[in-house]
């Protein structure tokens, strides 16, 4: 009745504007923060068995800090800092902003000072790079500075920074990362969806404002279907990823009752949404184009990990705010043993590989396939082998996988699209598109010739469509509450110690770009915090 739409209204309210956060309410409560001091040297001693490229490279608050010493240093550490920061703006800029940056770049490399470490650069190559228009010997070159930078920082630089109060604050921050999440960390917000071990809701950091997506798995109900390791699993690959175009994770810790990962808020909406529920169905060849290219750089990313998904469908494609597409739900996905093949039903019917119905070994070929359903899906708003809401058996769906020829009767397919949705389905793995052997790069195919894909790989292609910030993309909180009872079931010791292997609090590259976007870190920063430094 009117009771449950007022819940339902209010609770959309507080979510929508919990997103237009008042950053000067937030800058108040950061003032009273100071960082902590590192305790027992624990943390020096995690940091120092890290390299280089983790501290000064991966991690966004040690990448940061490192510039900063850079700078304050000398005339020379701070060229190689300048020269790194304008080779990744050249790498990523348009085409008339690349001479000028180029022409910085040489000017630089001409300096005394950055001579000694692109000492094997003569002024001629400078001369012949600030006026080339060569893209594939600029190509090179920039390559060859960009190493020979970061040799060079490798070296003294480096050893030097471990020296420095920059690293000591570096090691301020580690402390800070380390502290213990719970529920207090949060606000909540209304139920996004509902999964197989309890609700997604939406949350947001109280210190940063910062909003994200928390997935909870009720301990019970984990213990009695003995989810326990595919959640173990889910959350370590999670962790471990870290992508544009993958939901990642910020946080895992756990309540009394639950399991929680803290993922990207995506609030745009899955792309099943999209096709099925929003007016006419199918979504236009423009955006199918856009979110293909950036899943398609999602799974390189996990096969580059030797990760196979396998649960591709646009259910598991979320958008965000922006109207940027991300892969989620790694509740599947597993790794691959090196150079070994699996052999073991996983999937969604209807998007699963020949070579999983046979029950063959297989690897990375399977996300493949159902990238090629999910394209045909996304167009034609139903399935290569099954019709929308045809009532079919598994059976079926299977001989037709394993026996048919996918048909094209849908008038948004053209030929470039036909060509590679049947690349995509060649039931043979080695004919398959992006599977290893047929020798073909996916992101080379005519389908994806507007698609820039050294830009967009960044984020810096602009979406095709951008969700309506006053609109919520997900079902009525009412439909996804999650209303199942608590089962009798004892938790013991030993569940005690996996509850406690899962609750590793925040993740660090998460955790660090956090403090930086939401501006925490330039507030702190600004701050005496080096006060017991000497
Ligand atoms: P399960 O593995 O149990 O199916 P999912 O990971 O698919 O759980 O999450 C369940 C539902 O919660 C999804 O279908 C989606 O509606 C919502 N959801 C999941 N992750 C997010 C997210 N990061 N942002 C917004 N909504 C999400
Ligand atoms: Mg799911
Ligand atoms: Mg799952």
């Amino acid at each position: 009745g009117d009771l449950v739409g007022l819940d339902s209204l209010v609770a959309n309210t507080a979510y929508l504007k919990a997103q237009r956060i008042d950053r000067n309410e937030l800058k108040k409560q950061t003032r009273l923060l100071t960082l902590p001091l590192p305790k027992n040297s624990s943390v020096l001693q995690e940091a120092a068995g890290e390299t280089y490229e983790s501290l000064c490279e991966q991690q966004p608050i040690g990448k940061k800090l490192f510039q900063q010493f850079l700078l304050a240093s000398n005339p020379q550490y701070a060229a190689a800092a300048e020269i790194l920061e304008e080779l990744s703006g050249w790498s990523f800029a348009e085409e008339e902003t690349r001479v000028k940056v180029k022409k910085s770049i040489c000017a630089k490399f001409c300096q005394p000072g950055s001579r000694s470490f692109l000492s094997y650069l003569t002024g001629q190559d400078a001369e012949r790079c600030k006026h080339s228009s060569d893209k594939n010997f600029d190509e090179v070159m920039m390559g060859q500075i960009r190493e020979a930078t970061r040799e060079f920082l490798k070296g003294k630089p480096f050893s030097d920074y471990l020296k420095s109060p920059y690293f000591y604050r570096f090691l301020r921050w580690k402390e800070y990362e380390k502290q213990k999440i719970s529920d207090k960390y949060f606000y909540k917000f209304r139920t996004l969806g509902k999964g197989g071990f309890g609700e997604v809701c939406a949350v947001q950091v109280k210190q940063t404002g910062q909003m994200y997506a928390c997935k909870k798995l009720d301990k019970r109900r984990l213990k009695k279907k003995r989810g326990e390791k595919l959640a173990l699993q889910e959350k370590q690959i999670l962790e471990k990823v870290n992508s544009l175009f993958i939901v990642n994770l910020a946080y895992a810790y756990d309540n009394k009752t639950h399991l929680c990962l803290v993922m990207d808020l995506m609030n745009g909406g899955d792309l099943r949404f999209h096709i099925y529920e929003l007016g006419e169905r199918g979504i236009c060849m423009e955006r199918v184009v856009y979110y293909t290219a950036q899943i398609i750089t999602g799974i390189l990313h996990l096969h580059s990990m030797d990760i196979v998904y396998r649960d591709m469908k646009p259910e598991n494609v979320l958008l965000d705010g922006k109207g940027q597409c991300r892969l989620s739900d790694f509740g599947l996905a597993m790794e691959l043993p090196k150079g070994k093949m699996v052999c073991q039903m996983a999937g969604t019917m209807g998007y699963m590989a020949p070579e999983i119905l046979r029950q063959e070994y297989y690897r990375t070929s399977v996300d493949w396939w159902a990238l090629g359903c999910s394209i045909y899906e996304m167009l034609a708003a139903r399935l290569p082998f099954r019709d929308f809401r045809e009532k079919v058996q598994d059976d079926e769906v299977t001989r037709r996988t394993l026996e048919d020829e996918c048909k094209f009767e849908h008038k948004r397919f053209d030929a470039a699209t036909k060509d590679i949705i049947s690349r995509f389905l060649k039931k043979k793995v080695e004919h398959r598109l992006g599977c290893r052997s047929s020798g073909g790069d996916p992101r080379n195919h005519a389908f994806f010739n507007s698609i820039n894909f050294h830009r967009l790989e960044v984020g810096l292609v602009p979406p095709p469509w951008v969700p309506k910030s006053d609109v919520v993309y997900a079902k009525d909180v009412n439909e996804v509450k999650d209303s199942s009872e608590v089962q009798h079931v004892e938790l013991d010791a030993k569940d005690e110690k996996f509850f406690k292997e899962f609750s590793t609090g925040a993740v660090p590259i998460q955790w660090q770009k956090e403090m930086i976007d939401s501006g925490v870190f330039d507030e702190l920063d600004g701050l005496d915090c080096d006060a017991a430094f000497k």
